[in-house]
């Protein structure tokens, strides 16, 4: 059994549910006010018996994991590991059980976070330390909140320290606090003479650690390398300080080192997270698009920092954030800036932050020369791919008129461009699309084909028995409903022996807790067989229908052959509707 069902079936979706909402008994099911949408009448449904939740209302709905990972704003993981705390079973990175390893790793790196913190606060060797920190500017209270720490200019104080506590040198190196010279066979500690930023997750535990050192040397930073717990592109720092204030704000300011961090956050600028470097992953912008509405990237100056910029808002829009770019000059980073200016002056370069699409006009508009042919093809190829992303076309017409302004472009002109290059590369979506509206005027049998479908799916998700006479009985394209297709592919790829099925994927999950609170039909093989022979029976209409159609074109042409053909085609096909009839009169009876 997969550890995510072993967890689920120590939790009942009831006693959870009711922490957050208060749920009074409607017969087999519970009901209250859904807290996913603003409820008067209670349409939030909870089934004890499924284990699944289900709002009428916004059409919210799944498991246990699905409710805490929406109510709480986590990933599924997150979910996973605080559900798996409440019944004794702790999960690693990797979405395992741990075999208690993690926790000693979490053990070992929390100590280490305090002996940094003690050394810099409460020893001699902390005074430099604390000197170039306080010229920064940096309290004391801003070191307790991020846990700064120093590391002593020794190749082994940390290692000494370690053993002294019994970690073995197998762990430390582990965890990378060590690096083992696999030439000399010697090991010394990682980080030396260098102001330690510990990194710390939304539980509370230090992962890993970033070091900075203080003068000009090189490298000016060092990390924690990959470790069973730290693994760079999961992590936000600072998210752990800030991520209550970034859900007040609704507001999320990106920046790139650990400093630009710390000075936003004690100047009072608290909804900032580090990116710590440059690659911005997918796994960092679903952290944020949970917890806020509006990002805003504000990251260093430099060239680097242009694509760096540009890269990261591709990411953050992928996963469907809303993104703003802040840019300035002359200071190097949010750091420099805000030491220098004050938080208010950055705070109004961040309320004035543009829209990615505003920023990217700028940059190409200021990079191609668009008064010049070969120019406005070059913008156009960088331009438009990212205009086509804008959902709504009066934003789009917007843009274009602006661009016809500073090209001295008639916009006609440009609205012609604009649609042709669309066009050309939204053919296939346009195909379909044509499509689904012909079938539109079949209102009436395609709800119905619908309904069957969702039951037969029902059937489907309940037994593996009925799952296997579906197999048996129709071809895998008989659900046109997509998403029905989609969960259907899915269940015929599980594997049973593991477990019940389940899904992660956030759209599938609500459908299913919905076919399965709302269906009524009763889960027996006859009723099953029902309805496969009323979608059959369906499908043969349809069938029918086109013919008749087929059969009326080839008479105004004065086609014999083919009317005749087409006519006893016909004829069989009523032959077999009438008798699927029949036998779900038998069935019935
Ligand atoms: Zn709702």
């Amino acid at each position: 059994m997969s550890i995510s069902q072993r967890i689920k079936e120590k939790i009942d979706i009831v006693d959870l549910i009711s922490s957050y909402v208060k749920l009074t008994r409607s017969g087999k099911n519970y009901i209250g006010l859904c807290p996913f949408h603003n409820d008067h009448n209670p349409s939030f449904t909870v089934s004890p018996e499924k284990q699944l939740f289900y709002c009428f209302g916004c059409k919210e709905g799944g498991d246990v994991i699905k409710f805490l990972m929406k109510i709480e704003h986590l990933s599924y993981r997150e979910a996973l590991v605080q559900l798996g705390r409440r019944v004794g079973i702790e999960i690693d990175e990797t979405g395992e059980e741990s075999n208690g390893g993690i926790r000693e790793f979490y053990k070992v790196n929390d100590l280490v976070t305090r002996y940094f913190y003690y050394i810099l606060m409460e020893t001699q060797y902390g005074k430099t330390p604390r000197e170039y920190l306080a010229r920064r500017g940096i309290k004391k209270e801003t070191i307790d909140t991020f846990r700064l720490g120093y590391a002593i200019a020794s190749w082994n104080a940390l290692q000494k320290f370690l053993e002294r506590k019994g970690i073995s040198l197998e762990t430390q190196e582990i965890l990378g606090l060590i690096i083992n010279d696999k030439e000399t066979g010697k090991t010394y500690d990682r980080f030396r003479d260098r102001i330690i930023f510990p990194i710390i997750d939304i539980t509370g535990h230090t992962l890993g650690f970033g070091g900075r050192v203080l003068d000009d040397s090189l490298p000016k930073y060092i990390n924690t390398p990959e470790t069973p717990i730290f693994r760079k592109g999961q992590i936000l720092y600072g998210l752990y300080q800030t991520r209550d204030e970034i859900m007040k704000k609704d507001q999320a300011i990106i920046v790139e080192g650990y400093m630009d961090c710390i000075s936003l956050y004690q100047a009072g600028i608290k909804n900032v997270v580090a990116s710590m470097g440059t690659a911005f992953t997918r796994e960092q912008g679903l952290a944020l698009k949970r917890i806020a509405k509006d990002i805003v990237i504000a990251f260093d100056t430099d060239t680097a920092g242009d694509l760096a910029v540009i890269r990261g808002a591709n990411v953050l829009r992928e996963v469907g954030c809303s993104v703003r770019i802040a840019r300035w000059s002359v200071f190097k980073d949010p750091d420099e800036f805000v030491r220098n200016q004050g938080p208010i002056v950055f705070l109004d370069i961040i309320n004035r932050a543009k829209p990615f699409l505003d920023y990217m006009l700028d940059l190409l508009i200021n990079r191609y020369d668009i008064s010049t042919l070969e120019g406005r093809v070059q913008f156009f190829q960088e331009f438009f791919p990212l205009l086509r992303t804008e959902p709504r076309v009066s934003v789009q017409r917007a843009y274009l008129d602006k661009i016809a302004t500073l090209g001295k472009i008639p916009p006609e002109i440009l609205y012609r461009e604009f649609d042709v290059f669309y066009i050309s590369r939204k053919k296939e979506f346009e195909v379909t699309s044509i499509s689904a509206l012909s079938w539109m005027q079949r209102e009436d049998i395609d709800a119905l084909r619908e309904r069957l479908e969702r039951q037969l799916l029902f059937f489907a998700l309940n037994d593996v028995k009925f799952l296997n006479i579906i197999r048996q009985l129709l071809q895998p394209d008989i659900f046109t409903v997509k998403e029905y297709r989609e969960i259907y592919e899915r269940l015929l790829q599980w594997d049973f022996d593991s477990g019940g099925f389940e899904t992660e994927d956030d759209r599938l999950s609500s459908i299913i807790a919905q076919i399965n609170i709302s269906e009524q039909i009763e889960l027996s093989e006859n009723t099953l067989y029902e309805t496969i022979n009323r979608l059959n029976g369906i499908i043969l209409q349809k069938k029918k229908e086109e013919l008749i159609k087929e059969l009326e074109l080839a008479e105004k042409s004065g086609d014999v052959e083919r009317t005749k053909e087409l006519a006893s085609k016909i004829q069989e096909l009523t032959k077999e509707i009438f008798s699927i009839g029949e036998r779900r009169m038998s069935v019935n009876g």
